[in-house]
């Protein structure tokens, strides 16, 4: 038997309410190779009996408010979902991608509606996560398919500022990947106005040559997040440039030290920043900078002129730091 032939699909025809303790049966453990945590169950009708697929995170039985699941999602890769159909049609602006009519959500039945969806496994059970409110990183899936998740939520009428804002199991994940891959987390938050994800995510594209960026990149994040990226890069790179600037602050002059030794200080300083100016980065290390400008103390005979260059690299590792990272 077929279990997706229209008459085992169809909810009226259909000769299975919710399996009972005796029809079901739990396969073991997971399937491999699936990022979906799946169990089997026999399904019987007068005829026969077929072991198919399902979540184990969607199972036939009640919720934890007690509300049973009316409405199975069937993926394409034939593995079910039990669902409620007013959870999903609650968080979609589109009636869950018209799945469902008036009818179905008024009629009165015992009968579970089957629904089928072009959607994987996968992917289905990321986003029933999503919509349930619950979090899915315990499957640890790859970031394209989340990514490809936020556009098949669009798809089903659910708004993604509502389950793509901090504290959100979808939000918090997406932004864990980000140091994996920061442009393609980028290009999502951006093209998707998610501004809430975009800021964060910026923080990790300080190294990014901006003319690395590809056209289909650019494009894809959209003119004002690019200039955004660019005033982000340019702000610091000027931040930066300020710092190594100024020279430290000279001294009261003494017997032993006066203009001629701090020009020779103020000399080495500009010789050591230049250095640092040749490969002027956005996210220039800390470590570079504190290392390169401290070289410059074992020059210096004045314990004064030690001193006020301990306060100057001080000062500037101290700004560096608190420079934004993230666009506005
Ligand atoms: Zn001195």
């Amino acid at each position: 038997m077929d279990p997706f032939d229209d008459g085992f699909l169809d909810g009226s025809s259909c000769s299975t309410d919710f399996v009972t303790d005796d029809e079901c049966v739990e396969g073991e453990g997971g399937m491999e190779g699936t990022i979906t945590d799946r169990s089997t169950q026999s399904w019987s009708n007068a005829n026969s009996t077929v072991e198919i697929p399902r979540s184990s995170a969607f199972p036939p039985e009640p919720s934890v408010d007690g509300v049973l699941p009316d409405t199975v999602l069937i993926s394409s890769d034939a593995v079910f979902f039990y669902t409620n159909a007013d959870k999903l049609t609650h968080a979609s602006v589109n009636n869950f991608n018209d799945c469902f009519l008036i009818d179905d959500l008024m009629a009165s039945t015992h009968s579970p509606k089957l629904t089928q969806l072009s959607e994987s496994a996968d992917l289905l059970n990321i986003l029933l996560h999503v919509i349930y409110d619950r979090n899915f990183a315990q499957f640890s899936p790859p970031l394209d398919l989340v990514l490809a998740t936020v556009d098949t939520l669009l798809k089903y009428g659910v708004l993604l500022d509502q389950v793509i804002s901090p504290s959100k199991p979808l939000f918090e994940y997406i932004l864990s990947q980000a140091p994996r891959r920061p442009i393609d987390v980028y290009i999502c938050a951006a093209s998707h106005h998610l501004h809430s994800l975009a800021v964060p995510v910026s923080s990790y594209l300080l190294s990014t040559q901006l003319s690395s960026i590809t056209d289909e990149q650019a494009d894809g994040m959209g003119a004002i997040y690019l200039k955004k990226l660019f005033l982000l890069q340019e702000h610091r790179l000027n931040i930066l440039k300020g710092l190594l600037l100024e020279p430290p602050v000279q001294h009261t002059p003494t017997l032993s030290c006066g203009f001629v030794e701090h020009q020779r200080l103020t000399r080495a300083w500009s010789l050591a920043t230049a250095s640092l100016a040749w490969d002027l980065q956005p996210d220039k290390s800390l470590y570079i900078i504190q290392t390169t400008l401290s070289s410059l103390g074992s020059q210096l005979s004045c314990q004064d002129c030690r001193a006020k260059l301990h306060e100057r690299i001080k000062s500037v590792l101290t700004e560096w730091m608190m420079a934004p990272r993230t666009i506005e």
